[in-house]
């Protein structure tokens, strides 16, 4: 262990810089997801021998890094994405942001960036909140999307531990995913290229597992598919869904309803709306919290599951759903997958859902944006 323990994030230690010159707030109906920026923007520096400095929220606007910063040449950077919303009656909350502070951490040491105190972010989060809370559209479904960020910014060029860093965090006001009810995606399953390796990085979230994957979809895009489906290995097991994790809905022989979702193996990044679909699913299923309009008979699979499989099921009339889930769009139906030349086409609702994902939706929903009491709703 180290002898000498280095000051973690103090939130005490928060100094405020307000801008003098706030923008105009965008107007609702123009809001492309991640274009528009608030006021302000929370900084705090790391470095090897004095640890973490003091956190500043001050105007949002450009950093200044060295070209040689380490975040250039190595990738040496972690994200996390969380939303905000605001409720009828103007409280201000946040969902699971304790989850995203873990899956930070997690990411952190997967590149050996710095760890720290996720408690002491999340009170800072709410203090980010608070300054720029009237950049929360007050409409139904807006909400503002806060994106922490992990850079390595050492003035070097060896590959090592960086032994400067900065967090930072910036937000974004966003709109439904679907304003206009949901819209169900087509999808490509990609077999030219693979997302995630054993051993490797797809279960953190590191920008190095983006900027490849941009190549995929765009592949799919040209072939008139919204998103691609990741595959693995030769039996082509399915992973996640472009930035999703994948959600499968089957009829088993003796009428029960299985949700199906694969396992976290290291390889899939374990999503905050994944893990919330399936406690919820869970609860239902255990008859502890029953959710309205669930199935009885639910069971809940985290298990691999292939391409041959979810082919089959489509061919025997079982495969009742397929939708990925992640924080940017809650829950994406799929109405069909293009696969090895053939489309598969998936049933969905008049409303674009199906009988597992609707209800779950609606409760999830609810629980994001206040009307219905939990314990996953932070108060900012
Ligand atoms: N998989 C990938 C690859 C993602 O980028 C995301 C978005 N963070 C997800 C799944 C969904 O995760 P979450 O529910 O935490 O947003």
């Amino acid at each position: 262990g180290e002898l000498i323990s280095l000051p973690d994030i103090e939130v005490s230690k928060l100094e405020t810089v307000t801008t003098d010159s706030p923008k105009p707030l965008p107007s609702s109906s123009q809001l492309v997801f991640g274009r528009t920026f608030t006021d302000h923007m929370l900084t705090i520096p790391w470095s090897a021998n004095k640890g973490w400095g003091a956190p500043k929220i001050q105007p949002y606007g450009p950093l200044s890094l060295p070209p040689s910063a380490t975040v250039f040449h190595y990738a040496q950077e972690l994200f996390e994405g969380l939303k905000a919303y605001r409720d009828e009656s103007g409280r201000v909350t946040m969902f699971r942001p304790d989850m995203n502070m873990k899956r930070m951490n997690t990411s952190a040491k997967r590149v050996a960036l710095p760890s720290f105190n996720g408690e002491a972010v999340i009170e800072l989060l709410k203090e980010l909140i608070r300054k720029d809370k009237h950049w929360i559209p007050d409409i139904p479904g807006y909400s503002l999307y806060i994106r922490p960020t992990l850079i390595g910014t050492q003035a070097a060029l060896g590959v090592q531990p960086p032994d400067e860093a900065l967090l930072f965090v910036i937000c974004s006001p966003v709109g439904p995913y679907y304003p206009t009810g949901f819209k169900p995606i087509a999808l490509y399953g990609t077999t030219e290229y693979s997302r995630a390796a054993p051993g490797g990085i797809g279960a953190y979230k590191l920008g190095a597992n983006y900027a490849p994957g941009v190549v995929a979809q765009k592949e799919a895009a040209a072939k008139g598919y919204s998103q691609n489906l990741w595959l693995h290995g030769p039996e082509h097991h399915i992973t996640e869904v472009g930035t999703m994790n994948t959600m499968i809905v089957l009829k088993q022989a003796d009428g029960a309803t299985e949700l199906v979702t694969p396992p976290l193996d290291g390889m899939i990044l374990p999503g905050v709306t994944r893990d919330s679909v399936l406690t919820l699913a869970r609860g239902h299923a255990s008859g502890e919290a029953p959710i309205e309009g669930l199935p009885s008979k639910l069971i809940v699979s985290e298990r691999p599951i292939t391409m041959k499989e979810v082919k089959e099921a489509g061919q025997n009339g079982r495969l009742v759903e397929f939708f990925g889930t992640g924080t940017a769009a809650v829950i994406s139906p799929v109405d069909k997958i293009g696969y090895l030349g053939e489309d598969l086409h998936i049933p969905t609702g008049e409303d674009g859902m199906g009988p597992v994902s609707r209800p779950i939706w609606k409760h999830l929903v609810g629980i994001q944006s206040g009307s219905i009491e939990h314990p996953w709703s932070v108060t900012v």
